[in-house]
C-alpha cells in the first residue's frame, strides 16, 4: 500500500471544537492532493457560517475560565506540546511532505522553527509583564498590566503548514486568549496532526480549536462579533481583504502578505558563498516561500562570473519527490500553480530576458507537479518577472552599474518582506541596513529569517497592520494594557 493510500484510509479531515473532533458540515469541498504523485489523499469540506458561529461561541465560553487560569498553569500544556512535537517530528514531517511536496529536511526544518515558537511562548510569565513605577506621583504607585482579550483566529497559507500556525497559537493561548485556527484548505492534514498533539497536551476544552474552510469561512470569522482579532498569512490581495474586513468589524488585525525579495551581490562578495546562499534562498521549498530571494541584483564587475557559477550550481540541483533521500527540491503545490509559473517564464522570454537555464527543458519525475529551477539573465528591474511574486523556482538576475544602483533597484519594489546583501565591506553592510526598506535584512545570509524571540513581518505591500508576528510584537497584539494608579492615604 502506498503512503498516500495508507493516509487516505486514516485521514478524514475534521474540525476540532471544544476538545472533540467533529465532522464538517460544509457547503463545498476540495481534494487534498499528493503533488509528488498526483494522487488524491482525501477531501476537505468548507465549514459553513453556522459552524463558525458554533466554534467561536465555544472558544468564547472557554475564555472566561482560561483568562483567570494562572499563567504558570497556562504554559504547562505548552511544555507538553513541545515534547510531543519533538517526539512526533518524523511523522509530522512525512505527513507534511506528502500533502505539501517539500523535501523531508525542509519539513523537519520548519517543524523546528515551529517548536522554537512554542519554547518562546513558554516565557510568557516574563514577556507578558508590562511595568511598575513606585511613587510615580506623590504617594501614588503606577503599574501597567497586559490583559488577554478573548477569541483570536489565525488564517494560514499552504507553504508552511506546521510552522505558521505555531507563529500564533502558542502566544495567543499563553497570554490567556482562546484560539481558532483556520489552516489552508490545500494542506489541512498537518494542522489536523498538530491539533491531535494539542489534544494530547491537555489544554482545557475550547481553548484551541480547528476550523477547516475557505474564503467564506474566513469572512464569517472576520465578521463574527465574538472574534477579537485575526492574524493572517497569505497572498497580498487576500491580506488586504482580511485587513480591511477585520478592521471594518472592529477587530485587531495583523496581515502578512506576499513578497518579491532581493539579494544584492557586491563586487567584494565571496562569490561561491553568495551563489550557495542565493540558490538555497531562491529554490528551497520550490521557491514557494515568502522569504525566497528570487531577484538577484549583481554589481557589474562580477555579474558574468556570478551568473556562470550560479548556472553551474542550478544544473546540479536534484528535483525529486520530497521523501527521496537525495531530493533538493520537490514539486509545486498544484497543477494550476505550475501553469501560472510557466506563464511567468513565457512572459520573461517575451519581455526580452535571456534564459540562462531553462527548467522546462530538464527532465523531472513525470508523475506529480515538478518543475526544475529556471534562471533568467539580463533582467530589467521593470519586467514582470522582476516585479511580481511568482512563488516558484524562477530566478531573475539583474545587473547593477554599482552599489548605489543596486540599492535603488531593491527599494523600487512595492513589497518589503526581506532582502539580503553579500559583501566583504562593512560600509556597504551599514548602508544596506540603513537604506533598504524591508522588514528582514540579511548580511551574508541568503534567507533572512529571524529567530522567534525577534518579531517577524514585512513592510509595504508585504504587511498590513501594526504589530508583527513573534517577539514582543505578538505579545502586544494578543493583549491590551491597563494602568493601575494606586494611593493608600494611611501608608
Ligand atoms: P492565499 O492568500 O491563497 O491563502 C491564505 C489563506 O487565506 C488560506 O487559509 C485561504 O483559505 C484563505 N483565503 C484565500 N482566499 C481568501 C479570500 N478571498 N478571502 C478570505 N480568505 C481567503 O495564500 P497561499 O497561496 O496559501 O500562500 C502563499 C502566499 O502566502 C504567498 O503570497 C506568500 O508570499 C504568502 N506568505 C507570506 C508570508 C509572510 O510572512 N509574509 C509567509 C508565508 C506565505
Amino acid at each position: 500500500m502506498s503512503q498516500t493510500e495508507e493516509l487516505s484510509e486514516k485521514r478524514n479531515v475534521r474540525n476540532y471544537v471544544g476538545g472533540s473532533w467533529a465532522d464538517i458540515e460544509g457547503s463545498d469541498s476540495q481534494p487534498v492532493v499528493n503533488s509528488a504523485t498526483g494522487e488524491t489523499i482525501t477531501h476537505v469540506e468548507f465549514s459553513a457560517p453556522a459552524t463558525v458561529d458554533r466554534v467561536v461561541t465555544v472558544a468564547a465560553e472557554a475564555f472566561e475560565e482560561w483568562r483567570r487560569t494562572p499563567v504558570e498553569e497556562r504554559i504547562q500544556p505548552l511544555f507538553r506540546l513541545k515534547s510531543l512535537l519533538e517526539d512526533h517530528q518524523e511523522e509530522v514531517a512525512e505527513l507534511l511532505v506528502t500533502e505539501h511536496g517539500k523535501t523531508k529536511p525542509e519539513a523537519v526544518g520548519e517543524i523546528r522553527r515551529g517548536i522554537e515558537n512554542v519554547e518562546v511562548a513558554c516565557g510568557v510569565p516574563s514577556t507578558m509583564q508590562a511595568g511598575h513605577l513606585p511613587n510615580a506621583a506623590p504617594d501614588i504607585d503606577e503599574t501597567a498590566v497586559r490583559k488577554p482579550l478573548g477569541v483570536f483566529t489565525a488564517v494560514t497559507p499552504f507553504n508552511f503548514p506546521a510552522m505558521i500556525p505555531l507563529w500564533f497559537m502558542p502566544y495567543a493561548v499563553a497570554t490567556g486568549n482562546t484560539f481558532v485556527l483556520k489552516p489552508s484548505e490545500r494542506t489541512p492534514l498537518t494542522a489536523q496532526y498538530l491539533l491531535d498533539l494539542v489534544d494530547e497536551a491537555g489544554f482545557p476544552d475550547g481553548v484551541i480549536n480547528l476550523l477547516n474552510g475557505s474564503a467564506e469561512t474566513v469572512d464569517a470569522l472576520l465578521e463574527h462579533p465574538g472574534v477579537e482579532g485575526a492574524s493572517f498569512v497569505g497572498s497580498t490581495p487576500v491580506a488586504k481583504h482580511v485587513y480591511e474586513t477585520a478592521a471594518r468589524h472592529g477587530k485587531r488585525v495583523q496581515a502578512q502578505g506576499g513578497a518579491k525579495n532581493h539579494i544584492v551581490v557586491s563586487e567584494s562578495a565571496d562569490l561561491d558563498f553568495a551563489v550557495e546562499g542565493t540558490v538555497s534562498s531562491a529554490f528551497a521549498n520550490s521557491g514557494q516561500r515568502c522569504l525566497a530571494n528570487p531577484s538577484v541584483v549583481v554589481v557589474k564587475d562580477v555579474y558574468e562570473e556570478f551568473a556562470d557559477r550560479l548556472v553551474d550550481a542550478v544544473a546540479d540541483y536534484t528535483v525529486a519527490p520530497g521523501l527521496d533521500a537525495d531530493a533538493q527540491m520537490g514539486p509545486l503545490i498544484t497543477d494550476e500553480h505550475r501553469e501560472r509559473v510557466l506563464e511567468y517564464i513565457e512572459t520573461g522570454v517575451e519581455e526580452g530576458a535571456s534564459l540562462l537555464y531553462d527548467g522546462r527543458e530538464r527532465s523531472v519525475p513525470e508523475e506529480g507537479v515538478f518543475l526544475a529551477p529556471t534562471v533568467f539573465g539580463d533582467v530589467d528591474p521593470e519586467m514582470t518577472i522582476a516585479t511580481e511574486e511568482i512563488f516558484g523556482p524562477v530566478l531573475a538576475l539583474i545587473e547593477a552599474t554599482d552599489f548605489d544602483d543596486a540599492i535603488e533597484t531593491v527599494d523600487r519594489s512595492r513589497f518589503g518582506n526581506a532582502a539580503s546583501l553579500f559583501t566583504d565591506r562593512g560600509g556597504e553592510a551599514k548602508r544596506f541596513r540603513h537604506e533598504v526598506d524591508a522588514g528582514n535584512l540579511g548580511v551574508n545570509v541568503g534567507t533572512a529569517a529571524p529567530m522567534a524571540f525577534f518579531h517577524f513581518g514585512g513592510w509595504n505591500d508585504s504587511f498590513f497592520g501594526d504589530l508583527h508576528a513573534q517577539g514582543e510584537d505578538v505579545i502586544r497584539f494578543y493583549t491590551d494594557e491597563s494602568v493601575y494608579i494606586e494611593r493608600w492615604p494611611d501608608a
